[in-house]
């Protein structure tokens, strides 16, 4: 049995950062990392493409809190201890300077995120952070004043643990063991797939619209707009994400089969679109409605929507009737759209669920039932949208455990 004073179980970033910053805080303390896998910091190393989007320039902590369908209130507080600034400036401090983007996604300079994981590998070497590698742990016994942890290979003893294992089945079960509730996993940010002629050969195009999630009966179930990217086998970009993600338990039970309806146009309503349509008609009724694309829209898209709307290649805007204009405006503002079936978005996935938020103080991070368990990172029943926002949660988890342990 080899005794330490604190444990972390998870070689990701909350691991890290919150192994990290208790060393920086108090050198005399022994404190062992256990990674069940042969390498540390896997997610980091893929994640944003390969250049790993640190965080996110958003500095206001209620602004940033509106990135995370689950934890926005649990984050408010510890964000006002340690967010964007501070991530910014602890990374600062260790050498690794980070670029905003016009999106306001923050990367290394270096544009790899290998520069993250050699940061957090010589500062564990600095402090004398011992990293275990292929020590997957298997039970975490609680005793009356400390804490033994089996993995495959040995066993540990420590007055304080810090579980930061990221979102893995086996773990949750232990810390059900311990009393702790565990919110079901459920997959957040995918892609949606849809098949439809209207879309079919656009991939690539991206446009800024507003989309809704429609229910058996046509009501609005989400709504989200912004950037709606279309794909080869569907609909991406933030508008969707969004969706993916305060939907995430709306879309499970699904089964990830639904409606949306898709104002292309963003806020332009339909009467709107009436309006401009019939000055077309009025000013142009010579053309052919195919022949100049409107409101700004590509016009291959343009023409797509307007096959949709049943306009042939040779009407002309004064032979459009009424009808025509109206299929038109339809099409642009409240096209119907059948998803079937979601995909992985792979420049960042996560998944929601995780330890019930109600029984951790936000203050530490410490367990409400188990007395100097600690818990940080994806754990835990938060996530966020894509953008930075998922490490910013790892970042301030880990850094806040670190003040407390
Ligand atoms: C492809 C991809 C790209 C991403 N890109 C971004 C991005 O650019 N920006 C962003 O903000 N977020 C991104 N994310 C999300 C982000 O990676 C996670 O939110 C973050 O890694 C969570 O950190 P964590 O430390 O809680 O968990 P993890 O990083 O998952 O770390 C948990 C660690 O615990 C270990 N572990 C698990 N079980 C055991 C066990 N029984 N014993 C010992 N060790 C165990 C695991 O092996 C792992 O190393 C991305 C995710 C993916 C999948």
């Amino acid at each position: 049995m080899t005794r330490a004073d604190i444990v972390v179980i998870g070689g990701g970033a909350a691991g890290f950062f919150s192994a990290i910053n208790a060393a920086e805080k108090n050198q005399n303390l022994k404190i062992i990392l256990l990674e069940r896998g042969k390498e540390v910091l896997t997610k980091v190393k893929i994640s944003g493409g390969g250049r790993c989007n640190v965080t996110h320039a958003e500095f206001l902590p209620k602004e940033l809190t509106q990135n995370y369908p689950r934890g926005e209130k649990e984050l408010l507080g510890p964000f006002h201890t340690f967010m964007t600034g501070d991530t910014i400036e602890w990374f600062e401090k260790r050498g690794v300077e980070l670029k905003i983007e016009e999106d306001g996604r923050m990367f290394p300079v270096s544009d790899s995120s290998q520069t993250i994981i050699d940061c957090f590998l010589s500062e564990t070497r600095r402090l004398g952070v011992e990293v275990l590698l292929n020590q997957s742990v298997k039970e975490i016994q609680k005793e009356k004043t400390h804490y033994i942890i089996h993995t495959s290979l040995d066993s540990f003893s420590a007055e304080k643990i810090v579980v930061a294992s990221g979102s893995n089945p086996k773990i949750w079960k232990l810390l059900e063991g311990l009393g702790h509730t565990i919110i079901p996993p459920v997959p957040s940010l995918f892609t949606f797939n849809i098949k439809d002629s209207r879309i079919l050969d656009l991939p690539g195009l991206s446009t800024n619209a507003a989309v809704r999630v429609l229910d058996a009966k046509r009501k609005t179930l989400l709504e989200s707009n912004g950037p709606l990217l279309i794909t080869h086998w569907g609909m991406s970009g933030p508008a969707i994400l969004k969706l993916s993600a305060w939907g995430a338990r709306v879309l499970e039970p699904l089964e990830y089969r639904f409606q949306i309806e898709v104002n292309w146009l963003d806020t332009i309503s339909e009467e709107e679109v009436m309006e401009e349509l019939k000055s077309l008609k009025y000013n142009f009724g010579k053309q052919t409605l195919l022949k100049y694309a409107q409101f700004d829209l590509p016009n291959r898209f343009w023409q797509s929507l307007l096959r949709a709307a049943g306009i042939s290649e040779s009407l002309t805007w004064a032979e459009a009737t009424r009808e025509n204009l109206q299929n038109i405006a339809n099409q642009l503002t409240a096209g119907i759209f059948q998803v079937d079936g979601k995909s992985t978005f792979k420049e960042e996935f996560v998944t929601a669920g995780g330890v019930d938020l109600k029984e951790v103080n936000f203050k530490t991070f410490e367990s409400r039932l188990c007395k100097n368990l600690y818990l940080a990172g994806e754990v835990l029943n938060i996530d966020a949208i894509t953008g930075g926002f998922n490490f910013q949660n790892a970042w301030t988890g880990g850094f806040i455990v670190a003040q407390n342990l």
